[in-house]
């Protein structure tokens, strides 16, 4: 059965934005879940809420110009999608690489906006970025292209209009040169930019906040199906931040993870990525070398696999923490052919639509990113309320909030999904659950 009303915006939405395939992916996956939300709610339809919600409330494009350390000019475009605001001010993270385009970051915004109301703190979605490849660049460049990128957006930002933090490509360094450059041209000291190092407004615990927001969300998801991540083994792609504080927080509730991955291909450590190992990836990371094949070189009782991606490697759990799309369906049966029970997605829409149906179907409980990985931008917003309240919060502090709203995301998404027919699929859970408080607000708004 597929719902007229939802189809027409799905198809409309296409229509509307040619060629942008992971945003059509993400409105397609969200829209059908909420068939029996607009079935029994028809002032949604009556308001035009889906029509809306699809189109962002603003889209900015720019120029960013700048020079590299040999004098030559470059030319990128920027990008912000201020998607919604019927909760808060826009929220949502920066990427910068090479095939960024509107298909991507509306994507990404859209998904913010569930995302975000799923935290239970108010920001709506946005999502910004650039196609510039920060791989190789010098530090000067890495700047001046940062000053360049906000001395566009910046007039389109502030801490209560549209607050960006890091995605991929940009973190802490990046952000401090965009807050530097901010600072300079409005002449005010304000919590702009999440992300912040810890002596000019950062977060006691930012940076690990994704990946631990994962594991506490992971660990809800074993818990409600009578298991204990305990001494269960867990294959992790990826290694950037997210990966990390995964990685981390895996380790310290006894959990073991026996690969990580990067552009050269994964490892496979059967002893578990831990203590030292960590450390050294994290060192490998900063020098922007390789990581796998170094890491196998140091520990010989690591396998190097050159090329691929770590699904085919036997584990209890996954956590795919690298970029979107990194689970397909031929993954997917991979992962279900190795007798896995659990997926939890770290990365954003880490797994194609058609890879998450096949998963559901085998039996294997499946935790969407836009609830899992929602500890990022949750203490993001616990940022932002450190610096409005000219304040300083502890790692405790910040640790505990994170857990108990990671508690409570999975505990909505079971809510929603077994009140709306669904049983435990925590897909359709978070989307309902961030949906209808977004739909509320826009109700109660007006048009
Ligand atoms: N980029 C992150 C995300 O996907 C963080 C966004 C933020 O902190 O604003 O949620």
């Amino acid at each position: 059965m597929s719902n007229k009303y939802i189809e027409r915006v799905i198809e409309d939405c296409k229509k509307n934005n040619p060629g942008e395939v992971e945003f059509h992916q993400t409105v397609e996956e969200v829209l059908r879940s909420l068939e029996p939300v607009i079935e029994k709610h028809p002032e949604y339809e009556e308001n035009a809420i889906l029509e809306r919600l699809v189109e962002p409330e603003r889209g900015i494009t720019f120029k960013v110009t700048w020079v590299d350390d040999n004098g030559k000019i470059h030319v990128n475009k920027g990008y912000r999608y201020q998607f919604n605001s019927a909760i808060g001010p826009y929220k949502g993270g920066l990427r910068f690489a090479p095939n960024v385009y509107p298909g991507i970051i509306k994507f990404l915004g859209f998904e913010q906006i569930f995302k975000n109301s799923l935290t239970g703190l108010p920001i709506g979605g946005g999502k910004g970025g650039a196609d510039f490849d920060p791989t190789g660049k010098s530090d000067a460049e890495v700047m001046r292209f940062c000053q360049a990128f906000i001395t566009e957006l910046y007039r389109h930002i502030g801490p209560s209009t549209d607050v960006p933090a890091g995605d991929l490509g940009v973190g802490g360094r990046e952000i401090g040169y965009m807050f530097g450059q901010y600072k300079k041209i409005v002449n005010r000291y304000e919590g702009v930019l999440t992300g912040k190092g810890l002596s000019w407004g950062g977060l006691n615990g930012r940076t690990e906040a994704t990946g631990y927001g994962i594991v506490y969300y992971a660990n809800e998801m074993l818990e409600a199906c009578g298991e204990k991540l305990a001494g269960k083994t867990v294959a992790v792609s990826g290694f950037g931040n997210v990966s990390w504080g995964t990685v981390c927080k895996l380790n310290e509730l006894g959990a073991k993870v026996i690969t990580i991955s990067g552009p050269d291909g994964y490892i496979l450590d059967e002893d578990g990525v831990s203590g030292d190992k960590v450390d050294y990836m994290l060192e490998l990371r900063a020098s922007g070398k390789n990581i796998c094949s170094p890491y196998a070189e140091k520990y010989p009782n690591a396998k190097f696999v050159a090329g691929k991606k770590p699904w085919e490697v036997k584990a209890d759990l996954y956590i795919p923490c690298a970029t979107q799309n990194e689970i397909r369906i031929e993954d997917a049966q991979q992962i279900v052919a190795n007798g896995c029970k659990f997926l939890c997605e770290g990365s954003n829409m880490s797994s194609t639509n058609e890879a998450i149906a096949y998963l559901q179907e085998n039996g294997v409980v499946v935790g969407p990113s836009k609830a899992a990985n929602a500890g990022g931008v949750a203490c993001s917003c616990i940022e932002m309320g450190q610096n409005a309240g000219k304040t300083v919060f502890t790692p405790e502090q910040v640790h505990a909030q994170l857990k108990d709203i990671m508690v409570n995301i999975h505990k909505e998404c079971k809510e929603a999904a077994e009140e709306y027919g669904f049983g435990y699929n925590l897909v359709a859970g978070a989307n309902i659950a961030g949906f209808l408080k977004v739909a509320d607000a826009m109700l109660a708004q007006g048009i």
